[in-house]
């Protein structure tokens, strides 16, 4: 419990760091940017997909984890999937509506599915597979992965894999960890998804807060030494600290030219990022849920400005599934990455 408070505190000192240095630092530059994104986001609703220069040059992976909004895991603070039922459910229009972004668009991404999901609606898994996204899983109970035992993940994942293949025909190709749960402490999972036949994880954020880790591993898509290939969450380097960016909390916590210019700033050093978002933040005014008021925080802070930045992304950058966009580092990766630590 202490630890987690300890984390918990460092989580939020973090972010206020990250706004002072990132104020200070990068100022003038965002100038330009900022008059330009806050045009975009509140145009987007009418723009179509078009592409402006540099951004084109490089594909980035869009990924969504299929999961309700309730299906939460934080340390000390999870409701378990036998509880779930109790809740009203918002999956099946939440996802649609992103399908319909998605098409509008013409932007194809991964969706993560959760086990759990994919037995109560079949028909939304199919769904998305038929409209040409890829299929991935995100285990069946959305339980942290440091918190299982190798026995209890791999059943929790092989149980996930089993009814996506009964959906789709297919096993799937990739796999998210529930919050980011693969750190330093459980690397024995990549070991587990190899063995199960996944080609790739991308369940990793290389930066030393919160539960993640390990902040020295490598920062690009690459192949690990028992052949699975791993896509680590988008992080940057501001005044010689580490951020997390591109996805969920980080999306609608930061103020959006922040992660404009750190998607340009990656793809200029030639990485692709990976922006991940969850259906259910397309809706500004979930249900109350029965949590601790900092992860209450974490989970609906400017919900509302999910859409429009999602609306943004899709129309200034080119985004592909994530088996895709690995597709063009398979043919560069020279060697595989046998541990962590290489730059
Ligand atoms: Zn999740």
């Amino acid at each position: 419990m202490g630890k987690a408070l300890f984390r918990s505190r460092t989580w939020f000192v973090t972010l206020e760091v990250s706004y002072v240095n990132i104020s200070l630092c990068a100022c003038a530059k965002w100038v330009k940017q900022l008059a330009c994104c806050r045009r975009s986001e509140h145009e987007s609703k009418s723009v179509r997909p078009r592409c402006l220069g540099e951004a084109c040059a490089m594909v980035n992976a869009l990924t969504f984890d299929v999961e309700e909004y309730f299906c939460y895991s934080y340390p000390g603070d999870n409701l378990n999937c036998e509880e779930w039922q109790d809740f009203e459910s918002r999956v099946v229009p939440h996802t649609l509506e992103t399908l319909k972004i998605l098409e509008y668009h013409n932007v194809r991404a991964t969706f993560f599915v959760l086990g759990w999901v994919c037995r109560r609606d079949p028909f939304l898994i199919r769904e998305i597979c038929d409209r040409g996204h890829e299929i991935g899983s995100h285990g069946y109970a959305h339980r942290m992965v440091f918190t299982q035992k190798p026995r209890e993940f791999r059943d929790d994942v092989k149980c996930s894999v089993d009814l996506i293949g009964e959906i789709t025909g297919e096993m799937p190709r990739g796999y998210r960890a529930p919050s980011f749960s693969i750190n330093g402490d459980c690397l024995w999972a990549l070991d587990i998804l190899a063995e199960l036949g996944f080609h790739y994880d991308t369940s990793i954020f290389p930066v030393a807060m919160r539960h993640y880790g390990p902040p020295e591993m490598e920062r690009k898509p690459h192949r690990r030494e028992n052949g699975l290939w791993e896509f680590p969450g988008a992080t940057i380097d501001i005044a010689g600290l580490r951020f997390p960016f591109g996805g969920g909390g980080y999306l609608r916590l930061y103020p959006f030219p922040i992660t404009h210019w750190a998607i340009h700033r990656m793809n200029a050093a030639g990485r692709p990022v990976m922006i991940y978002l969850h259906p259910w933040e397309l809706d500004p005014n979930p249900p109350l849920q029965p949590r601790g008021l900092l992860h209450r925080f974490q989970h609906t802070v400017n919900l509302a400005k999910t859409r429009p930045r999602l609306l943004h992304l899709c129309s200034e950058f080119s985004f592909a599934p994530i088996g895709e966009v690995l597709a063009c580092f398979e043919g560069e990766a020279e060697r595989p990455v046998s541990q962590v630590g290489h730059k």
